[in-house]
């Protein structure tokens, strides 16, 4: 007898427990996986983003392997195929299956090209929910048709709600939906003190394959190895959680939007990675921190950002993107169009807090949160960065960099491309914003007060440069309209001293 069903298991899928293994028989069965350079260079991926996913594979296709499932598996240094539409119509015409089978792609082009094989061999593909969300993208569209405006704010309090997820009867726990105002603290001049190490992973064989063999084929990418230490399997992705819960959740809250030199991870969770891996449950995680604020583990101001986070931003920004594809990554409601700074690829920059944010990226394929959102985001929306290239650049960089969650991130929340649709007004902010937030200044040439001259900050120059280049649309915006109600302070002369000196910046990263 022939094969029956062939599921598809791509590289952001490796669990399981997903839906599309519920028929699963072995005995007529099989799983197909392919590593194809496509998927290493359609962006400049960085080493470590490589490294994790074909990591993460193989030690997901052994375990299938070792308990008795039939796997084609393609691997990089053995194959041909460049594409996985090309890996796949090869195995189709060989395989003949009845079925194919495969969990909703996290990733518009990869379901287009597995359709089009599909296709080309005469089948059809089942594409099954993917059961690792709260919410489907047929949920979210049922709940954006009812909405003229799509807000975080509505979307989190319903999905805690009808999840029943930090709730007390039909109450929120603690009687507030939003604790955001108490989860903004910077670390003052003392800084953060003695922070706990997050746990590490060592390399098991697989591992150093494959560390092997990026080191080898992609030489010329972006980014180094040696820090590599993330979670590769759902068993270490489980441990690196108990970890976050109970060394660095009690104080993620209040330093969420907190930045300092040279401490990469903070308070961060480091677990995006793996929960877009689907090494880890998102439920397993929201559930391990409300049972942490219920046994006194951790306040409730630190379990609700994170919850914030995950049960909502997580998904939120996954509903945009399935919402509005394939449209949403030509949005360009700025009309920016300059190349992205070379030194986004090297962290060469005498702004300490650039130099800080892109180094960490290079050295361990991860920046937190404020970093990407209120340093290297704010700076190419504000140089007016095209945002397709931004975009480019951030699902290169990181090595939880998936586009259901990039594109909406960078475009929406960061780069306001879609003209609001994510987010209620452009992130803008000028250099005293990081000066609040963090000690990057007191490490930097530039002066974050001072709006012209050599020695002003551009971001404060470029701050102001924005405003004036958006005058019209940003007073149009009740959220903005304050921030430029501030520009009729200036007069002619300190106009065109700012905007001198954000375009000598522009020459001065940009070149011409
Ligand atoms: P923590 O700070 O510990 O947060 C906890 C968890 O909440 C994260 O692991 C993540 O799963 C979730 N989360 C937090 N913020 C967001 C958000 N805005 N959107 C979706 N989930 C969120 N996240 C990605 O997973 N992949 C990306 O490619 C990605 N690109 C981004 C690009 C830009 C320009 C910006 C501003 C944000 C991006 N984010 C992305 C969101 C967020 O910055 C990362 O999820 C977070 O920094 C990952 O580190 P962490 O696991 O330590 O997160
Ligand atoms: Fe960044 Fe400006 Fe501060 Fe320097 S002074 S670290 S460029 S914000």
């Amino acid at each position: 007898m022939g094969l029956r069903q062939l599921v598809i298991c791509l590289g952001d899928q490796l669990n399981a427990d997903a839906a599309v293994f519920d028929n699963f028989d072995r005995d007529h069965d099989a799983v197909w996986m392919a590593e194809v350079p496509e998927e290493a260079t359609h962006v400049w991926s960085h080493k470590a983003r490589i490294a994790l996913f074909l990591s993460a594979m193989r030690h997901f296709a052994e375990g299938l392997g070792e308990g008795g499932t039939t796997v084609h598996y393609h691997r990089l240094d053995a194959d041909r195929a460049q594409t996985l539409g090309e890996a796949l119509s090869a195995d189709l015409a060989r395989l003949n299956p009845a079925h194919v089978l495969v969990t909703q792609p996290g990733d518009y082009r990869v379901l287009q090209q597995l359709r089009g094989a599909v296709r080309r061999a005469g089948k059809r593909l089942v594409v099954v929910r993917d059961r690792q969300f709260f919410d489907s993208p047929e949920g979210f569209r049922l709940w954006a048709r009812e909405r003229k405006r799509l807000r975080l704010e509505d979307y989190y309090r319903a999905m805690r709600f009808d999840r029943h997820v930090l709730m007390d009867g039909d109450q929120p726990v603690g009687g507030s939906w939003n604790l955001d105002h108490q989860n903004r603290r910077s670390f003052g001049r003392e800084g953060p003190g003695m922070l706990p190490a997050p746990k590490s992973f060592q390399h098991d064989a697989i591992t150093r394959e494959v560390l092997a063999l990026v080191e080898a084929r992609y030489a010329d990418h972006p980014g180094r190895l040696d820090h590599f230490d993330w979670p590769v399997t759902q068993e270490q992705a489980r441990e690196a959680l108990a970890d976050f819960v109970d060394h660095r959740l009690p104080a993620f809250g209040p330093y969420q939007d907190a930045l300092w030199m040279d401490e990469p991870w903070l308070y961060h969770s480091r677990l995006a990675a793996a929960m877009n891996l689907k090494l880890l449950s998102p439920r397993v995680a929201v559930d391990a921190a409300e049972q942490a604020y219920r046994e006194g583990r951790a306040p409730l101001q630190s379990v609700e950002g994170f919850i914030r986070q995950v049960l909502g931003w997580r998904e939120f920004v996954r509903g945009i993107y399935w919402l509005h594809m394939p449209g949403y990554l030509d949005n360009n409601a700025l009309e920016a169009t300059h190349p992205l700074p070379g030194f986004f690829w090297t962290g060469e920059t005498d702004m300490t807090c650039l130099r800080q944010s892109v180094g960490q990226t290079l050295d361990h394929g991860y920046a937190h949160h404020i970093q990407r959102l209120m340093i290297t985001g704010l700076y190419t929306l504000m140089l007016g960065v095209e945002p397709r290239r931004v975009h480019e650049w951030y699902l290169a960089v990181y090595v939880d960099a998936v586009e259901w969650v990039e594109a909406p991130n960078t475009l929406g929340m960061s780069q306001f491309a879609d003209d609001g649709l994510l987010a209620s007004k452009p992130y803008c902010a000028s250099g005293k914003y990081v000066q609040r937030m963090s000690n990057y200044c007191q490490h930097c040439a530039y002066k974050p007060e001072q709006r012209s001259g050599d020695t002003a900050c551009p971001f404060t120059a470029l701050y102001w440069d924005f405003l004036i280049r958006h005058e019209d649309r940003l007073r149009r915006n009740p959220r903005t309209a304050l921030q430029v109600r501030n520009l009729q302070r200036l007069g002619d002369e300190e106009r065109t001293a700012i905007q001198d000196t954000a375009d000598a910046h522009r020459r001065t990263v940009l070149g011409g």
